[in-house]
């Protein structure tokens, strides 16, 4: 019998709900290009209650200990001595969110004797150290597409709350005032602007799709080239890489995973090749980009603005500079974990554990690693060190 430890983030601070503010979410059943929603064999959970908090567990309690398995949750997660790294020692599965990741570095897979499966409830895969994981020839698989929707609008809301201006003139809102020309100063349409993405994935492209009647020019960079038809329809410019693409655009959006290739991708050189004023928003992860790079454009004005919902570390210290920094529209990690996303990745994850404790394949789609190698999605979409 296995031992699977799941961590998530904290319970609302006012307690676990008791209702929500809608009765119910809509259900996806196939997701644009055919792949299917999970299909677990079975939910334990109302599609639209909070999951994935600790009292939520990914809906897996019933489940896991009705086949013998011993289910630990906990949402600590960092620092020598944290519930975590106590019961990693002997945990043959390891289960954790993007935004509240539990960092699987090398030390740490190398204590965890037991360890064979390591689940991504979400997308991106990340906190683990994927060397290691084909070092120790452990599985790591996500639930591919559960959020990628989530992200996307979350994406075209933040472009929408940046270009116009959104946030500040809410707050003057909130503090009572109504000087008009405080809040329009820095408002513009998206309308005519020139808008990119790098990586034209799930993400990138639902992006494109979203933007495409509010009469943008479209650009995209990706290592894969789209087909011509869905070139066509969106009338994309297509460029070789992210260095080429970025001086032809007013809005930037990353959508490209974290690794050897992109980390750290978006610094002071890259930052200076942008029209002075390039919006710049990155839901992707917070190490594409240079920290202290972003804080130094926003305050010179080569950037006009920064949104997104990624940090390093996860979650951000109370003194991070992107909290401060000028003209951000920064949210915590939620935009793929929506309660509409927690309901498709918790079912997901339940489609995964079932396969994996019933000796049958994962699916493709959701491999990121297995015996040794990337593998599935992962070959596709990661790298490894050299
Ligand atoms: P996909 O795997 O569908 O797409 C990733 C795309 O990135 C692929 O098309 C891949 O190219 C491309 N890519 C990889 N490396 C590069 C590179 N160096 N330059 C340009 N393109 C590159 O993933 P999703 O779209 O679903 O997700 C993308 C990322 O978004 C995730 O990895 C995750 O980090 C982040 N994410 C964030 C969430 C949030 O809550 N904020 C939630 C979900 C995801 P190709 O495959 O063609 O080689």
């Amino acid at each position: 019998m296995a031992k699977v430890l799941c961590v998530l983030y904290d319970d609302p601070i006012d307690g676990y709900p008791t209702s929500y503010a809608r009765d119910d979410v809509p259900k996806i059943e196939t997701y644009a290009g055919g792949q299917t929603a999970p299909t677990p064999k079975a939910i334990d959970f109302t599609p639209g209650e909070l999951l994935g908090s600790v009292s939520g567990e990914l809906g897996l309690r019933s489940y896991l200990e009705s086949q013998g398995h011993t289910l630990v949750v906990t949402s600590d997660k960092d620092g020598e001595g944290s519930v975590f790294d106590r019961e990693l020692v002997d945990a043959d599965v390891v289960i954790s969110q993007p935004f509240w990741p539990a960092y699987l570095t090398a030390e740490r897979i190398a204590k965890a004797k037991n360890l064979k499966l390591v689940v991504t409830a979400g997308i991106g895969s990340d906190h683990t150290d994927l060397d290691a994981a084909v070092a120790h020839g452990l599985t790591v698989a996500e639930v591919t597409f559960s959020n990628s929707i989530s992200v996307a609008e979350h994406v075209v809301m933040m472009i929408l709350s940046q270009v116009r201006n959104y946030l500040p003139s809410y707050q003057t809102v909130l503090d009572g005032g109504w000087n008009i020309a405080d809040c329009v100063s820095r408002s513009y349409d998206l309308e005519g602007m020139h808008v990119g993405t790098v990586a034209a994935g799930r993400i990138g492209l639902a992006v494109l799709r979203r933007l495409a009647p509010f009469d943008v020019k479209l650009h995209y960079t990706d290592r894969h080239r789209l087909p011509e038809a869905v070139e066509q329809e969106l009338d994309l410019t297509w460029h070789e890489s992210t260095q080429d693409m970025v001086p032809h655009c007013d809005v930037v959006t990353i959508n490209a995973p974290l690794h050897p290739e992109t980390e750290g991708l978006f610094g002071d050189k890259l930052l200076a090749t942008m029209k002075r004023g390039t919006y710049l928003i990155n839901t992707a992860r917070g190490k594409i980009a240079d920290r202290d790079a972003i804080v130094r454009a926003l305050e010179s004005g080569q950037l006009a603005g920064y949104a997104g919902d990624v940090w390093f570390p996860q979650p951000a210290p109370a003194d991070h500079p992107w909290r401060t920094m000028p003209h951000h529209g920064m949210t915590p990690h939620i935009s793929g974990t929506s309660l509409s996303a927690q309901a498709r990745y918790a079912a997901g994850t339940r489609e995964i554990l079932e396969s994996y404790f019933e000796g049958r394949p994962i699916r493709d789609e959701y491999l990121i690693v297995e015996k040794g190698a990337l593998a599935g999605v992962g070959a596709h979409s990661y790298s490894v060190k050299k």
